[in-house]
């Protein structure tokens, strides 16, 4: 088993006298910034002038500076804008304001991982990851839970990364679910491989094929939605909540018995590994992030194409004017939720 650290491992006095500056106030920075100051530290943000974000942190009463300012304030540093942009925020805004000993700190190991930010030998650089959304991070914090985070140390130079790195994350309720200590070359392949194969590519493809099944065969499009679709959460819901198995408690046994035949005929487990172990080797071996950069110097034509293609989709349309429809429409908090 990997090593788990809890609150009792965590000592937030370590954060005592030291100002943290968090960079972005989207879906983390928010959450970070306002469970660091509800945990008792002193929290600035930074943020571009003129940008969307500077009045909403204001209002939610934050000292709100300009990136290179705010860098230099802090002892602590923590990106929490865009990883496609990080690097250029990095090299003209941030690298300048970096003394010796402070901390230069990630949600997501991207820009470390793949050579795009190359932090000064004399900073401590340390991941405090959630796992899931800053909306999450935020709203469990309130609810006096957490959401469990990643933590890695890529250079400890004053000796105490680990120690900041966990008050930090205890700080944004990480420590009150569980912190599972990663590296940063582990964190960025997994999560990539995940996203890409299972929770975003994967399912996404999934739905789409049933979805597209069903209404080629003459169901009806909003069946096809209810069934292919929108029922995808309440069932990982439930194995969210007590594994497969429980999962299977709670479906029929005609689901269940369904589940065993008919799942490894959709998908042929040594196929489906086969072309994962594709998509995990591209990102090991540095080509799908190479695409990526490229992508967003090239303005993202394909990105861009793939989206409006996606938005016009039967199954978007279709689920579009069923959820107007559902009577709690309002109360999710998806529209601000990320990306
Ligand atoms: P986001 O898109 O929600 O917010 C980005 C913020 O950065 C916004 O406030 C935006 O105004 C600001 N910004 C953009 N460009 C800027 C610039 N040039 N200068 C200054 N500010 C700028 O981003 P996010 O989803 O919160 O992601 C932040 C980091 O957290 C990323 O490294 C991401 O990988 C990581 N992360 C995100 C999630 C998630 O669920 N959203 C989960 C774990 C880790
Ligand atoms: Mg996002």
């Amino acid at each position: 088993m990997a090593k788990m650290y809890y609150e009792k491992d965590c000592n937030l006095d370590v954060l005592k006298g030291k100002k943290i500056a968090v960079i972005g106030y989207g879906s983390q920075g928010h959450a970070h910034a306002m469970n660091l100051r509800d945990s008792g530290c002193d929290v600035i943000v930074g943020l571009r002038e003129g940008g969307k974000s500077w009045a909403v942190a204001e209002k939610d009463g934050f000292e709100v500076f300009a990136v290179a300012e705010a860098a230099k304030k802090a002892d602590i540093v923590i990106m929490l804008i865009n990883d496609e942009v990080q690097a250029g925020v990095y090299e003209s805004e941030i690298a300048p304001n970096l003394e010796a000993g402070n901390a230069l700190a990630f949600a997501h190991g991207f820009n470390i991982r793949y050579g795009q930010i190359v932090p000064p030998a004399d900073v401590d650089v340390f991941m405090a990851a959630p796992k899931g959304p800053g909306h999450t991070v935020r709203s469990q914090y309130v609810a006096g839970k957490g959401v469990p985070c990643l933590i890695a140390v890529e250079q400890n130079v004053t000796g105490n990364a680990y120690d900041i790195a966990l008050a930090y994350i205890a700080g944004i309720g990480g420590a009150r679910a569980g912190i599972l200590e990663t590296t940063f070359r582990e964190e960025t392949e997994t999560d990539l491989f995940g996203e890409q194969t299972v929770l975003c590519g994967g399912v996404v493809d999934l739905m789409q094929c049933g979805f597209e099944v069903l209404v080629e065969e003459g169901y009806s499009p909003e069946n096809a939605y209810f069934e292919c679709i929108h029922e995808l959460k309440l069932i990982i819901d439930l194995v969210n909540k007590a594994g497969v198995s429980g999962m299977n408690f709670s479906v029929s046994d005609t689901a269940e018995y369904g589940e065993y035949v008919s799942g490894p005929r959709v998908l042929p487990h040594d196929e489906i590994k086969a072309n994962m172990r594709k998509v995990l080797s591209d990102i090991k071996d540095d080509s799908f992030a190479a695409r990526w950069i490229e992508e967003n110097k090239n303005g993202r034509p394909l990105f861009n194409k793939k989206r409006e293609e996606l938005s016009a989709h039967q199954m978007e349309v279709v689920g579009r004017e069923l959820r107007e429809q559902m009577l709690w429409k309002n109360d999710n908090d998806l529209d601000s939720a990320s990306n």
